[in-house]
């Protein structure tokens, strides 16, 4: 594990300690007040979460209360799509100061939008974050997340402005110049997604630039896609840094919902006095204990514009209640170990990519990049697992090829149940991340293989 060196190895200082360290019977006090003002302002506001409400029985926010939640009504994409694009205001349009969201992979753009007082609220949430992973002000934030519609760029930005940080806006791609300002800058936080992580810190790697040559970075704040505790370990090796987990959806708000602190590492804090949190089971849509894998839902609690009464996330996580050694009291998620979405079913066995991540960045012989190719030619139904041999990893593998396809083979059938073929391809042939988020998963459904390399027998 690598030592930071921020505030002298102290326990970084909270943006909002009143709020993050609040005693929980306090917090889930005001939760339950700011809950009841949620329901009447969306009661007020009339539309679809109002027409919920009336049809759950619910005329006055006086009804509702932390304890019956899970009988109040539920949303999800769906209703942003049909409310596409300002059906869902809470507020009237002319207080939109802002929108983002995703354009959408099925061509269905979700939109969200926010009012004065919600971009406020979301610099915040950030700032908390960036405090959580030690930097405060003076600290210098390379911000490699996409700038636009995405949430990732816009929201880091502003909450690294809140705490005081510099922000270098330097948004995704065009990595030599990325390699240049970290040359040039120094920044401490490194923020983007895990995947571009990987990619800078190879080119960093081969620009020379590591820690032992003067690699300024301390701390990674990384999310906008699912990651595994393997992929934590192969970014602090390559960059010598520690790697922290930041999760949000623009539904819910941007990045901010929820981010791991230095000290622990070990689950993202919840700004629960916000976003209200639950687990559902995926299925029923009934809330699963404490500890339990669930769908995430989030009840914006504060939000103007465009508030969300238990929006289902389709992100597969678990809660873990308790007071962490930083000394916040927010309510833990695990990280999110597979989208409802995501799933893959192989030959009747469901399978999330990132339980093959896990076993694969297990062995240290194999690069972080990979692709899961899902083989339907000619009515098959085979998963292939294309890798890499590190060029950048810790190394201490002595395996050969031969026998690492082997030993990996079998360790993911005794994993999942099911079998995949490892499929070893020349170094740089499995695609890199330029912006954004990873492709972890292709369909093969005839013609060249959709990684170079890769044999089409
Ligand atoms: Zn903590």
């Amino acid at each position: 594990m690598v030592e930071i060196s921020f505030d002298s190895g102290a326990t970084p200082a909270m943006f909002e300690p009143a709020a993050e360290s609040m005693p929980r019977e306090e917090r889930a006090e005001l939760q339950g007040k700011r809950l009841c003002g949620l329901v009447d302002r969306l009661i007020a506001a009339g539309g679809l979460q109002a027409g919920r409400l009336a049809e759950a029985g619910v005329t006055s926010g006086a009804q509702v209360s932390l304890d019956n939640l899970a009988e109040l009504p539920t949303t999800g994409k769906q209703d942003l799509w049909d409310g596409y694009p300002f059906g869902l205001l809470a507020v009237p349009r002319s207080d939109v100061v802002a929108v983002h969201g995703s354009s959408g992979t099925g061509g269905r753009p979700t939109l969200v939008s926010y009012s004065r007082g919600d971009i406020t609220l979301w610099a915040r949430m950030c700032a908390r974050a960036l405090a959580a992973a030690g930097a405060g002000p003076g600290s210098i934030v390379h911000n490699a997340y996409g700038y636009g519609l995405f949430t990732g760029g816009v929201g880091i930005h502003q909450g690294a402005i809140e705490l005081g940080a510099t922000v270098v806006p330097v948004s995704g791609g065009m990595t030599a110049r990325q390699v240049t300002l970290i040359a040039d800058l120094k920044p401490d936080v490194l923020t983007c997604t895990p995947s571009y992580a990987i990619r800078l810190g190879e080119a960093l790697a081969e620009a020379g630039l590591t820690k032992e040559t003067g690699l300024s970075l301390k701390v990674g704040v990384f999310g906008a896609e699912p990651w595994t505790e393997q992929m934590r370990t192969r970014i602090d090796d390559l960059l010598g840094i520690r790697s922290l987990d930041i999760y949000g959806l623009s539904e819910v708000i941007g990045p901010g919902v929820a981010s791991e602190c230095v000290v622990a590492a070990d689950g993202l804090h919840v700004n629960e006095d916000h976003f209200l949190v639950e687990t559902l089971d995926p299925v029923t849509g009934e809330p699963t204990g404490d500890g339990m894998a669930g769908e995430l839902a989030f009840t914006t609690l504060t939000k103007e514009a465009m508030p969300l009464l238990r929006y289902r996330t389709g992100d597969i996580a678990a809660l873990r209640h308790g007071t962490c050694e930083c000394g916040r009291t927010l309510v833990k998620m695990s990280k999110v170990t597979g989208r409802k979405d995501d799933m893959l079913v192989i030959r009747g066995v469901n399978v999330y990519p990132s339980e093959i991540e896990r076993v694969l960045l297990a062995e240290s012989a194999v690069a972080p990049d990979y692709l899961l190719v899902i083989d339907e030619r000619e009515g098959r139904r085979d998963l292939i697992a294309c890798l890499e041999f590190g060029t950048h990893s810790s190394g201490g593998s002595a395996l050969s090829e031969d026998s690492a396809r082997e030993v990996l083979e079998e360790r993911l059938r005794e994993t999942l149940g099911l079998r995949v073929d490892v499929a070893i391809v020349p170094p740089g042939s499995v695609p890199r991340t330029e912006v954004g988020k990873a492709v972890r998963v292709r369909r093969w459904s005839g013609g060249e293989p959709p990684v170079p390399g890769l044999d089409a027998s």
